[in-house]
């Protein structure tokens, strides 16, 4: 029933800049039956491929709500990818432009090892950028990107189109 975690999203206009239509999970999140049934959503694409997965990447910040439970559910490790600086280990990096601007996100280099099967997560695609971003350093440590699933798609920003490998979303505005 993803209507049902769909009514539950709650648009936010204006935020966290002019023009924009924030996507708050909020309501999701907290309510406990809406974050398991989210949670089994995502663990079903991760079935799709009938691969054992032995990584599971989260995307900094909400990506994580969903990666570490669904690395736990498969028996796998929970990678973070996260915003620059905040990584104490030696890092790959990897920017990107926004809108206004650069962003750039990290991932350990010895996170992932060569040839392992990996699921990457974050909770919405909206232009793609960030999650392509976490594609190549995936990429970059010589892993077998397996699938890249999203809770919530923006489907008129094209994101998919920038991500080189099956991707799956839940819900779909
Ligand atoms: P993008 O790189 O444009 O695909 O943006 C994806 C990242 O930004 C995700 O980590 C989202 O959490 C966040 N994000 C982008 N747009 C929105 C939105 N409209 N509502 C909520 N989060 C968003």
């Amino acid at each position: 029933m993803p209507d049902r975690l769909k009514s539950a999203i709650r648009d936010i206009p204006d935020f966290p800049k002019p023009g924009i239509l924030f996507k708050d999970i909020s309501p999701i999140l907290s309510d406990p039956e809406l974050l398991q049934h989210s949670i089994d959503l995502l663990l079903e694409t991760a079935h799709l491929d009938r691969q054992k997965i032995d990584k599971v990447v989260g995307i900094d910040a909400r990506g994580f709500i969903f990666a570490a439970p669904i690395a736990l559910a498969l028996k796998a490790g929970f990678v973070p990818v996260r915003k620059a600086g905040k990584l104490p280990w030696k890092t790959f990096s990897e920017s990107y432009t926004l809108e206004y601007g650069e962003n750039t996100v990290e991932i350990h280099q010895d996170a992932i090892q060569p040839g392992d099967k990996v699921l990457l997560i974050d909770d919405l695609l909206a232009t793609g950028g960030t999650a392509a971003a976490a594609v190549k350093l995936i990429n970059r440590l010589g892993a077998d990107l397996v699938r890249v699933s999203f809770l919530i798609e923006l489907a008129d920003l094209k994101g998919t189109e920038k991500i080189d490998a099956p991707v799956t979303s839940i819900i779909s505005y």
